[in-house]
C-alpha cells in the first residue's frame, strides 16, 4: 500500500538505530538522532502554523542539518521545495513566488539575499541555521529579529513526540516534493511529485542496486529485506559508506544520496563542495564502498595527482547518472579499481529521479555505454520524435517513460504538462534513445542538443565519445556554430589532460583524428581548447553557455 515518505525515515531509525547515517566535518549523526531532530523540526514547524500541503522552501547547501530539515518538512505534512542556495535574489524570489512557499529554511551566510527576495512572496516563517562550518544546529544564530525569523536551534526545542502529522496524508494525491529541473537547457520547471512517486522511486532504485525486496516492518513502515549473498550484491543493505557531493536540492541528491541511503542503512560522508583532492583523501580515510556522481566528477577524480597510488581497494561500485558517461572514461575508471561494478543509470526530475539502470549485482548483465534496463514497474518505449506508435528495437526515437514515479505535472503549467504526458500516461522525455534486443537503453542525445548540418541531424554525443577516446583529452563537449550556409557546424570544446599527450594536442591533430572516423556531414569544423567546461551544480556540462559563446562569435 502507498505510504508517505516519513515512513522511510521511521523504519530506518528503528532498523539502523545508532549506526552513523551522516558525517560532516567529522561530526556524526546517527539514525536515532536524525529521527529525533526530524520529528522536532516537524513539531516546531507545526507550532508555527505550517501543515498539510504548505510549501516549505529549503534553501541550504549540503550540511548535517539538511536531512533533518527534509524529513521534518515531510513529517509535518508539508511539501519540500528545494532551491539552489547560490541563487541571486531575483532567482530565489521567482521560485518562491512560483511555488507559493509559506516557509523557508536557510542558513546565515545568505540571509541578506533571502531578505531581499522575500518581498511580495507568501513566506511568513524563515528558519535560519548557522554557517555550515558549524554543523551544530543548536549553535546560536544572530538574527536581526525580523518578524517571522526563528533559529533552527529554537525549532529543535519542540517536543519531537508530537510530530506524526503525515499520518493524515494521502500518499497518492498529497505532494511530497515540488522539485525543479536542473535548468541545463533553459529555465528550471517546477515538478509535482506525490509521496507515492518519491517512495516508489526510492524503493525501485534501492532494490535494484542492493538486491533487496520491499517489506513493511512491525509498525507498518516500509523497509527492505536483503536477498542474495554479499558476493552477489556488493552494494547490499547496511554496508555502504559513500561520499555525497551531489546537491540535495537536485533529484539525484535527494533521492539517490539522501532517501536511498537512509533506507539502505548507509553511512554518507557529506561534502558541501567538490574538492577532488579532499574527495580522494576521504575515500581512503572512510574506506568508502562506492563512488558516485555525474560524469565530470569522474573526469576530475581521474586527474587528481597520485590517484593511481591511492588505496581505493574498499570501492566496490562506481555509479554515474545525470549525463552521458563516455565509454573511454569507463575504461579509465575500471583501470583505477580492478573488478569494480560500474552502474550507469538514467532519469530526470520528472520521473522523481531514475527510470533505468545497469544492475549492480555481480550476476546481472551490464552493458557499458548503455543506461541499463527499466527499473521494476517501469516501462520504456521509443517513439518517433514528432509523435506516433512505438518504434522497433534498434531504431532511434524519443524516450518515453511510464511508471509510478512519473510526476503529476509541471506546477502551474497545464499546457506544458499536457505536452509532456500523453493520454496513456507516457512521459515524453525530450531525449533521443534506442533500445537493443536485450532491453538495454542507450541515450543518443538530448533533442535540444542535436545539431542540424545542411538538414542532417548530428548528435554531439557521438563525436564526444570519439574525443574522449583520444589520448590527452580529459573532457570534451560539442556544440553548433551558426553558419549561413550549413545552418550549424559541429565545434569541439576540449580540455587537455595534464600529461605529455595532453600537451601534444593541437586543433589540427584532433580534427584529423576525429574526422577520419565519421561520415563527412558529421565532421568537426573547429576545436577550441579551454581550461574547464562550464558545469551545472548537478554536474552537467552547460552546453547552452558554449552555444551562446558561439552565437556571440567569441570562440
Ligand atoms: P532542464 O530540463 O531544466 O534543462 P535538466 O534536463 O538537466 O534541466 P534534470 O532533470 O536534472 O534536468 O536532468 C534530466 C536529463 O539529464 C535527462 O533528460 C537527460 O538528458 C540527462 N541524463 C540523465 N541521465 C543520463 C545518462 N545516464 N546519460 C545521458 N543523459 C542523461
Amino acid at each position: 500500500p502507498p505510504v508517505p515518505v516519513g515512513s522511510v525515515l521511521r523504519a530506518a531509525v528503528r532498523r539502523w538505530g545508532d549506526r552513523t547515517a551522516f558525517v560532516h566535518h567529522d561530526v556524526e549523526l546517527s539514525f536515532t538522532e536524525l529521527g529525533r531532530r526530524a520529528h522536532a523540526v516537524a513539531a516546531g514547524l507545526a507550532e508555527r502554523g505550517v501543515g498539510r500541503g504548505d510549501v516549505v522552501a529549503v534553501h541550504l547547501p549540503n550540511c548535517l542539518q539538511y536531512p533533518a530539515v527534509y524529513y521534518g518538512v515531510l513529517l509535518a505534512g508539508a511539501v519540500f521545495s528545494p532551491t539552489n542556495p547560490l541563487l541571486p535574489p531575483a532567482g530565489l524570489a521567482h521560485q518562491l513566488a512560483d511555488t507559493g512557499a509559506r516557509a523557508l529554511v536557510t542558513w546565515e551566510p545568505v540571509l541578506p539575499v533571502v531578505r531581499a527576495a522575500l518581498e511580495g512572496t507568501g513566506v511568513r516563517t524563515v528558519v535560519v541555521t548557522g554557517p555550515q562550518q558549524v554543523p551544530d544546529p543548536q549553535a546560536p544564530v544572530e538574527l536581526a529579529g525580523l518578524p517571522g525569523e526563528v533559529s533552527l536551534g529554537d525549532l529543535l526545542l519542540a517536543d519531537p513526540a508530537d510530530a506524526h502529522r503525515d499520518a493524515a496524508l494521502d500518499p497518492v494525491t498529497d505532494l511530497a516534493h515540488l522539485a525543479y529541473t536542473g535548468g541545463t537547457t533553459g529555465v528550471s520547471k517546477g515538478v509535482e511529485l506525490p509521496h507515492r512517486a518519491v517512495v516508489t522511486n526510492v524503493l525501485q532504485s534501492a532494490c535494484f542496486s542492493s538486491g533487496s525486496v520491499p517489506a513493511l516492518d512491525a509498525e507498518g513502515d516500509v523497509t527492505l529485506d536483503q536477498v542474495g549473498s554479499e558476493a552477489e550484491h556488493p552494494t547490499r543493505l547496511g554496508t555502504a559508506r559513500l561520499i555525497n557531493l551531489t546537491p540535495w536540492f537536485h533529484a539525484m541528491g535527494v533521492i539517490g544520496y539522501l532517501n536511498g541511503q537512509v533506507m539502505a542503512g548507509s553511512t554518507v560522508v557529506v561534502h558541501d563542495r567538490f574538492d577532488p583532492v579532499r574527495y580522494v583523501e576521504d575515500a581512503v580515510r572512510y574506506r568508502v564502498t562506492g563512488i558516485g556522481g555525474a560524469p565530470p566528477v569522474f573526469v576530475a577524480l581521474l586527474q587528481v595527482p597520485g590517484i593511481a597510488d591511492a588505496d581505493l581497494s574498499s570501492v566496490r561500485s562506481f555509479s554515474s547518472g545525470a549525463a552521458p558517461l563516455p565509454v573511454p572514461l569507463i575504461e579509465r575508471m575500471r583501470a583505477l579499481v580492478p573488478g569494480v561494478v560500474i552502474a550507469e543509470g538514467y532519469g530526470l526530475t520528472e520521473v522523481t529521479m531514475q527510470a533505468t539502470g545497469n544492475p549492480s549485482h555481480t550476476s546481472g548483465l551490464r552493458k557499458a555505454g548503455t543506461v541499463g534496463v527499466p527499473l521494476p514497474d517501469t516501462e520504456i518505449s521509443i517513439r518517433p520524435l514528432g509523435g506516433g506508435d512505438p518504434l522497433p528495437v534498434g531504431e532511434r526515437g524519443e524516450v518515453c517513460i511510464r511508471g509510478p514515479q512519473v510526476m503529476r505535472g509541471y506546477a502551474g503549467r497545464p499546457d506544458a504538462t499536457a505536452e509532456a504526458i500523453d493520454a496513456d500516461g507516457w512521459f515524453h522525455s525530450g531525449d533521443v534513445g534506442v533500445l537493443d534486443a536485450d532491453g538495454f537503453l542507450s541515450i543518443v542525445d538530448r533533442t535540444k542538443d542535436m545539431l542540424l548540418y545542411k538538414g542532417y541531424n548530428v548528435f554531439p554525443r557521438e563525436l564526444e565519445e570519439l574525443l574522449f577516446a583520444l589520448p590527452g583529452v580529459a573532457a570534451a563537449a560539442v556544440v553548433g556554430r551558426p553558419d549561413p550556409e550549413a545552418g550549424e557546424l559541429p565545434v569541439a570544446y576540449v580540455v587537455r589532460r595534464g600529461d605529455d599527450a595532453g600537451a601534444a594536442l593541437t586543433a589540427d591533430s584532433v580534427l584529423a583524428a576525429i574526422n577520419d572516423q565519421v561520415t563527412p556531414y558529421k565532421r568537426l569544423r573547429d576545436v577550441v581548447f579551454v581550461d574547464a567546461l562550464p558545469v551545472s551544480p548537478a554536474g552537467k556540462v552547460l552546453k547552452r553557455e558554449l552555444s551562446a559563446r558561439e552565437r556571440a562569435g567569441r570562440a
